[in-house]
């Protein structure tokens, strides 16, 4: 603003001056003061005055710059201790305040700025009140103890990134800060913060059901073993349709844990209709224990794999009914030949069942299987076998068991575009996988459980570069209210703010 004022041009008679014309006016009628004598009337030390005479001609350009018309601009609220001002009384008794020595501090402003420069120090006037003793803080060391604040605010969040979004170790975070900053951390500190950090990850994802929020139908939920404390327990994860992690949990007692879970993920704005799973048996029970009514849907990727598994028990199945009088090597020849045979018979009724949970057939998905039962079952199609009539039978009994849920998995997703699959969980899963090479070392389940919660919020916040869900978040997605929720991001919502340090604060050396 100031280079603005100052080649600023006025065309008319009356032309405005120009700041560096005023200021080398008044520096000339300064250069006509007998230093001397004024410090003698005064009563002051001829130095003193000189200093501040320098202090008001440093001062002029700014004193002499017209005032910008319009309100002031909001000053950031600072918390710190008002710095010593040009009149320097102490503020314990009024008393002046005198300089008492020069002492080297750490250069926090260059460590927050350019901290790859390395350690740099600085010398600091000290103003000390010579009736009380009470030492008065300097602009300098004001504005250091800010520098200070926002660097390790700074810190603090690379560490948070460090940890929850790169998936590095204590030890490799420690190398990134002082790759960074030239300075080193403590282990200490950053598993401290981590932990601080995941205890607060893991209260933010417990209020998730408080916010208001789309209109949520599914819960998704899976149990994903990283390798955690020797195998003594897994992680369970539970979704909603939208992809947002609601809920981690590491799961020791499966019966009690489990239905804790998902008691503790339902609440008063997420209520799911649908519980979708793999084809865990169990996954009922813990349902019923949990006190929840949920319409279980089954996956329909795992209930490919179920059929897909039925048929190859039928091949495997297969019995040789050939005199026994023959070779053991002409035997196995034989049954070879013959699991050959019945595989090239199966596959295009294996094919029709691919197609059957294909897009565009999800209405005859059911028919389509029953089909396949009736072809299994008619000889004029394939040979009755023991292991045919076996396999007929029991994708007859899959279809009793599943058909109905099949149908209504695959006609939600056509009405309101809700997942077959559980595919969204299982590509979280993938997510913290990774990390669990680094939760291995965490030795208690709360540890590991925090850890896995603030990589989850991590996500829950991530806006995604590629893929269908570009530029989304699974927040934004799920419409999650940021006002209840009382964050906007994962560093707000962990309180790792951004630095409170203005530009003037950074420059104004
Ligand atoms: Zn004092």
């Amino acid at each position: 603003m100031q280079n603005q004022n100052l080649t600023r041009r006025q065309p008319t008679a009356n032309r405005i001056r120009q700041v560096d014309e005023k200021v080398k006016s008044v520096k000339v009628a300064l250069e006509q003061i007998n230093v001397e004598a004024a410090a003698r009337k005064a009563g002051v030390p001829s130095s003193t005055l000189r200093y501040d005479l320098r202090k008001l001609e440093m001062a002029l350009p700014q004193i002499l710059t017209n005032q910008i018309p319009g309100p002031k601009p909001v000053e950031p609220a600072s918390v710190q201790p008002t710095p010593v001002q040009g009149n320097r009384v102490c503020s314990e008794c009024g008393e002046k305040v005198r300089k008492n020595g020069r002492y080297w501090i750490l250069n926090w402003l260059l460590m927050l700025t350019m901290g790859w420069l390395g350690i740099q120090k600085v010398l600091v006037q000290r103003y000390r009140c010579k009736a009380c003793g009470h030492e008065e803080v300097s602009e300098q060391r004001a504005q250091q103890a800010k520098a200070r604040e926002a660097w390790w605010q700074q810190v603090n969040r690379l560490i948070g990134l460090s940890r929850f979004k790169l998936g590095l170790s204590v030890r490799k975070t420690q190398i990134l800060v002082s790759f960074v900053y030239v300075r080193q951390v403590s282990v200490g500190h950053i598993e401290r913060l981590s932990k601080r950090v995941g205890k607060e990850a893991l209260g933010v994802l417990d209020k998730l059901k408080h916010c208001r929020q789309r209109v949520a139908e599914f819960l998704l939920y899976d149990e994903t073993f990283p390798k955690m404390s020797k195998h003594l327990y897994s992680l369970g994860v539970a979704i909603c349709e939208n992809g947002l992690i609601r809920s981690v949990r590491c799961i020791k007692q499966k019966a009690k844990d489990i239905p804790a879970q998902l008691r503790a993920v339902v609440g008063e704005h997420f209520q799911p209709i649908y519980f979708l799973t793999d084809l865990d048996v169990l996954y009922q029970e813990y349902l019923k224990r949990a006190g929840l009514s949920l319409v279980h849907l089954r996956d329909t990727v795992h209930l490919i794999r179920q059929i897909i598994r039925l048929f190859e028990e039928a091949v495997r199945d297969v019995k040789l009914d050939v005199p026994k009088n023959l070779s053991i090597k002409d035997r196995k020849h034989q049954l070879q030949l013959k699991r050959r045979l019945l595989w090239k018979r199966l596959q295009p009724l294996l094919h029709l069942v691919f197609k059957a949970f294909s897009p565009g057939y999800e209405s005859v998905c059911v028919l389509m299987l029953e089909g396949v039962v009736s072809q299994l079952q008619d000889p004029s199609i394939i040979i009755q076998t023991a292991s045919v009539q076996t396999l007929a039978k029991r994708l007859q009994r899959f279809i009793n068991k599943h058909g109905k849920t099949i149908n209504l998995l695959l006609q939600l997703s056509i009405e309101k575009g809700t997942p077959t699959t559980t595919n969204a969980l299982e590509s979280k899963n993938s997510i913290f996988k990774p990390c669990s090479r680094i939760a291995k070392f965490f030795p208690c389940l709360e540890g590991c459980e925090s850890f896995f919660a603030g990589v989850a919020l991590m996500e829950n916040f991530d806006v995604k570069t590629r893929g269908i869900h570009r530029q989304t978040s699974a927040m934004q997605r799920a419409e999650i209210n940021l006002e209840d929720l009382g964050a906007t991001d994962f560093f707000s919502a962990v309180h790792l703010p951004k630095p409170q340090i203005s530009l003037p604060d950074v420059t104004n050396q």
